[in-house]
């Protein structure tokens, strides 16, 4: 069975007075979270403080985004085995951020997951449409291009060592939802497009929901079979609000 995983992405927000106030606050409330695993993903610049206060808990940690060199002359680039160094365990790659401010491809997105897979962490792959997309009946046919790019690159049972996030893009940050039911569509048709090259894989991998995840929709689309956990934004800089998500996980 899956374990649900619940995961915040900070984005660029913090301090490291914020930083210290948001991780006690959780640390004091995970013992209330019993059938979901936490992960904080920080800027990185806060990774050795959230390593430092979080050793030793059940919380795990990770990056935003990594670089998919090694070393080099890579101005202002972090490696995945740096991302070690601070003994990371997830990764996300290929936000829509980072998509539509960055300028990454999918092939880019492709050879990041493949970075983070090398140094042994776990990549937490974002896919999902824009709005004009699902306008356009097209949401299937987006997810569809951006996970067969990292197959084509990784392998299919590349994806076992990872995590989906289906992230519709029209749901970050804007206070809207795709319901329940419309998650668990493209969950599906995610689920049933990996289990139609191996199965044992499509069973095994998480699919996470991200878009406006909050503690009072949190239970619902958490019920849904194929959403295995969330990746959450604005609700993960509030500590009460990730743990309340966290407790939202039904008993698997
Ligand atoms: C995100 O950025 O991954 C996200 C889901 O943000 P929010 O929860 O704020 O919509």
């Amino acid at each position: 069975m899956r374990r649900i995983l619940v995961a915040g992405n900070w984005k660029m927000n913090g301090s490291t007075t914020q930083v210290d106030a948001l991780l006690t606050g959780i640390k004091q409330g995970a013992a209330g979270v019993q059938h979901a695993d936490l992960v904080v993903c920080p800027p990185f610049v806060y990774l050795q403080q959230v390593a430092a206060q979080l050793a030793g808990s059940s919380i795990a940690w990770g990056a935003q985004t990594v670089s998919k060199e090694q070393a080099g002359a890579f101005t202002g680039e972090v490696s995945a085995e740096m991302l070690k160094d601070f003994q990371c365990r997830y990764v996300i790659i290929g936000h829509s951020e980072r998509r539509s401010l960055y300028g990454e491809t999918d092939v880019m997105v492709a050879e990041k997951y493949a970075a983070v897979r090398k140094a042994g962490l776990t990549p937490i792959l974002c896919v999902g449409e824009l709005l004009a997309e699902r306008e356009a009946g097209q949401t299937e046919a987006v997810v569809a291009r951006q996970l067969d790019a990292v197959i084509a690159l990784n392998g299919i049972v590349a994806l076992a060592d990872g995590v989906i996030a289906y992230e519709p893009v029209w749901a970050i940050g804007t206070g809207k939802t795709a319901s329940p039911q419309q998650a668990q569509e493209v969950h599906a048709f995610i689920r049933s497009r990996i289990a139609a090259q191996d199965v044992a894989v499509a069973t095994q991998v998480q699919i996470l929901y991200g878009g406006s995840m909050k503690p009072d929709n949190a239970a619902e689309l958490l019920a849904m079979p194929d959403i295995d956990g969330g990746l959450i934004g604005g609700a993960s800089l509030k500590a009460e609000d990730f743990l309340a998500i966290g407790r939202a996980a039904p008993a698997s």
